[in-house]
């Protein structure tokens, strides 16, 4: 997580928090504590230079403070919790950060505190994005895609490229297992991306009927290798199939209209979801009718931002109380209506 504004870098895998404004770093695995600018070292686990019964350490020099106990960290000289200029407070129970709760006398007051320990931690995940490997369309690599998310703040994503009937720049004349092959290069880059990091990335696709566009998730690979006459069916036959199979479909922008999109159909009673929201859309009304058209027919919502560039992230995507490890998390937590659409 790199929260450009304030300066404050954390790192998930190695559970390191760091403030480059401050200087500040703490390791949270380690339990060690360090101020670069004073040269203040606080090691919990060793009890060192910190008053171990109230499990409270204090720097002179700075005037920084670190309550064991509760986590809380704050900086009397400065007057805020931790560090005025970043604004930053980070609460370790609760694994919660901050950096708007601050009083103007720089105290953090039991009622905010409360407040803060009250805002639960959010997951955010893109369902709705490209890469160059298999969209004609897109300007960057999957591994490119990972890395613009992840300092983003989401914490995963799924690969949705066009499938071989969309915008595809794999060959059609391909024999059908190497295309399937070379179609799955973006997410595969993407998941190679994503290990070094604490991030996750899932497999979709976005399938496409005459300019009617699905989100195809929770299916693999082996299920395109089985199929390749798929491309010959008419798309009743596709949403069956894939749904058959396991498969979840949410129609994306339904209303979108386009160069590209001769005419709008929908399949309300072909489909488990309606992409309610693509951020990628500049006019209001093609979410509009698309959230009217889910809830008519009772289905799931989705929202994505149709991103094709690392260096443009529109925002947009999910967001969740809890992690998500697999695709079918993601499945299961959107039919629970556990996801809320970022808008
Ligand atoms: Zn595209
Ligand atoms: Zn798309």
């Amino acid at each position: 997580m790199d929260d450009r504004t304030s300066g404050f870098v954390y790192n998930r895998v190695g559970g390191s928090v760091y403030d480059q404004t401050s200087g500040f770093a703490y390791n949270r695995a380690g339990g060690s504590v360090y101020d670069r600018t004073s040269g203040f070292a606080d090691n919990q686990a060793g009890g060192s230079e910190h008053d171990r019964t109230s499990g409270f350490a204090y720097n002179q020099v700075d005037g920084y403070v670190h309550d064991r106990t509760s986590g809380f960290a704050y900086n009397r000289v400065g007057g805020s919790e931790h560090d005025r200029t970043s604004r930053f407070a980070y609460d370790k129970a609760n694994g919660f950060m901050t950096m708007e709760t601050i009083t103007a006398d720089g105290l953090m007051t039991e009622f905010s505190l409360e407040r803060i320990l009250t805002v639960p931690k959010k997951y955010k995940y893109e369902t709705h994005m490209h890469t160059m490997e298999a969209s004609a369309c897109a300007g960057s690599t999957g591994a490119e895609m990972v890395r613009a998310y992840y300092r983003a703040g989401y914490s995963g994503i799924i690969v949705t490229d066009h499938f071989f009937n969309g915008n595809s720049c794999i060959p059609a004349h391909l024999p059908w297992a190497q295309r399937v092959e070379l179609f799955c290069r973006g997410y595969e880059n993407a998941l190679q991306e994503a290990r070094k990091l604490d991030f996750h990335v899932f497999f979709g696709w976005e399938y496409n009927d005459n300019g009617a566009e699905f989100l195809t998730y929770g299916l693999g690979k082996d299920f395109l290798l089985k199929h390749p006459d798929m491309l010959s069916w008419p798309i009743e036959k596709y949403l069956r199939v894939v749904r058959e199979h396991g498969g979840f479909v949410s129609q994306a922008h339904p209303y979108r209209e386009a160069w590209y999109i001769g005419e709008i159909r929908v399949f309300p009673e072909l489909v488990d979801a309606i992409e309610v929201r693509n951020t990628s859309h500049r006019n209001p009304i093609f979410d509009k009718r698309a959230l009217e058209l889910a809830n008519k027919y009772g289905l799931c919502h989705t929202g994505g931002s149709d991103a094709h560039f690392a260096e443009y992230l529109p925002g947009g995507g999910m967001e969740f109380d809890c992690e998500l490890f697999t695709i079918e998390d993601f499945i299961r937590a959107v039919k629970e209506g556990k996801g809320s659409v970022i808008p």
